[in-house]
């Protein structure tokens, strides 16, 4: 055995109680939920009520959630879900596990707002919003959380009902509404301020006043703030024609993304696995104290782990790396390697330079997360390309004159690594299950192509059934 794989068999099979598995949710489950729209309240002829679900996908840890509630300008927002008024929800999700929470529905006005929740595991989550009519209920309209975006597109009629929030707590955000007509031509322009963690929602004739009767099209929603200014919205529509309530797709933008809810998710998502991979063998405990999540502004492309108490991650970085969560999880992942080994008394673990030693515990943790180990060379090589380093002779003098070696170096300490880990029989199964997850058409003799995909997933067949009509 060589060292490697006796630190490898050291980490993953002592805490057997964890059987070694690459954690997989919906696409859907994150660990920030914004519901840009509660409604709560009413008269016997028409009020609403509010109901939130919660899944927690994880098959092995708890996820800790807190919800707090806010009104249009800004403040707590007080709701009864049953117990008295309560501007926060707080609350356990066991493994697999989910909670219902629904408001009463008791409040004698109409009472509106939104909502922020953080967890600390990805959590799947929805808001229904039920009308009831003289005492009856009528419909559920269901919303999933969205993210903060920098613009938001929907289908549009004068009736449709719009949501907006403001996720900054420190300064207002301003959001343009443009009305486009079915040619693409914009027929009318509105503006909403909303207050720090202010909310607005309203019908879209109500907030563009000067729509053209019967206007049917798109609404385009953004920010009127400078690039790189408070310039994130989360916004939210519901189809309403001819009295009919509906719900429609999500419309925020797929780019940018807002990398402090990125950073969260990754971080989260990491730290668990992490526990979860060395917590029982190393006797070590990474949320006690918790390895903090700091995210900083400046402009360096950087991240750092400051002694073992916390990790940073500049926005800069993330940016650079902003199209793949792998390769942000991968960027954590090494932090906590370098916190991990500060808590272990500086000793080294699977390299005796820190920096190898920390992108073996950082692949590692990516692998169990469930994001892509191939990450780690896509990280290194855009740092390389944004340095201007990628030259055969600046690899070599960082080789011999920088302790975090050159990237060329680094990946390929990896490679080794990934081979190590699926060649031994203990961990060719998940091996195996992962690559048929993950990388089912990488030939063989590529890590985590290793050994061969035993028949049991099905795949290659789903695979083949469906692009033999797509092609013929
Ligand atoms: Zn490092």
């Amino acid at each position: 055995m060589s060292a490697t794989i006796r630190a490898l068999a050291t980490v993953l099979l002592i805490p057997c109680q964890f059987p070694l598995i690459a954690q997989l949710e919906p696409a859907s489950a994150h660990v920030s939920l914004y519901f840009p729209q509660i409604a709560d309240g009413g008269n016997f002829a028409q009020r609403w009520q509010t109901r939130f679900e919660f899944t927690n996908p994880h098959v092995q840890l708890p996820a800790a959630v807190v919800v707090d509630f806010m009104a249009g300008n800004g403040s707590r927002l007080m709701l009864n879900f049953g117990s008295g008024p309560a501007s926060r929800l707080s609350f356990t999700l066991p493994p697999r596990g989910s909670r219902s929470f629904a408001t009463t529905g008791l409040a004698a006005n109409t009472v509106v707002g939104w909502a922020y929740g953080s967890a600390s595991l990805p959590v799947q989550a929805t808001a229904i919003f039920r009308s009831i009519e003289q005492g009856a209920p009528k419909v559920d309209i269901t919303a999933p959380p969205v993210l903060p975006g920098h613009s938001y597109l929907s289908i549009a009629n004068e009736d449709l009902g719009v949501a907006l929030g403001n996720p900054y707590t420190d300064a207002p955000v301003a959001v343009t509404l443009s009305a486009i007509d079915s040619s693409g031509t914009k027929v009318g322009q509105g503006s909403v301020q909303l207050p720090p963690a202010g909310h607005r929602s309203a019908t879209l004739r109500t907030l563009i006043p000067a729509l053209p009767p019967g206007f049917k099209g798109t609404v385009s929603m953004e920010t009127s703030a400078e690039p790189g200014g408070r310039d994130y919205f989360v916004a939210w529509t519901l189809n309403a024609s001819d009295g009919v309530l509906s719900s429609l797709p999500i419309g925020t933008s797929a780019w940018p993304i807002s990398h402090h809810d990125r950073i969260r998710l990754t971080y989260w998502k990491v730290l668990n696995a992490a526990q979860q991979t060395v917590g029982g063998s190393l006797g070590l405990n990474l949320f006690s104290p918790l390895v903090e999540l700091r995210i900083d502004p400046a402009r360096e492309i950087n991240a750092f782990a400051f002694g073992g108490s916390y990790i940073q991650i500049n926005l800069a970085l993330s940016q650079l790396i902003s199209d793949s969560p792998s390769e942000l999880g991968f960027v954590v992942g090494h932090e906590i390697g370098h916190i991990i080994r500060a808590r272990l008394g500086n000793r080294p673990f699977f390299n005796s330079n820190p920096e190898l030693d920390a992108d073996a515990y950082g692949m590692l943790f990516n692998l169990v997360a469930g994001y892509d180990p191939y990450a780690g060379a896509g990280a290194l090589a855009k740092l390389t390309m944004a340095a201007g380093t990628s030259g055969l002779l600046s690899q070599t003098l960082i080789d011999h004159f920088d302790v975090h070696r050159s990237d060329n170096t680094r990946i390929s300490e990896m490679y080794n690594l990934l081979r190590e880990i699926c060649k031994p029989s203990q961990f060719s199964a998940f091996c195996a299950e992962y690559k048929d997850l993950i990388h089912p058409n990488f030939p063989s003799g590529v890590p985590m192509a290793e050994p061969q995909r035993p028949s049991v997933f099905l795949t290659p067949q789903v695979g083949e059934t469906f692009r033999r009509p797509m092609l013929r």
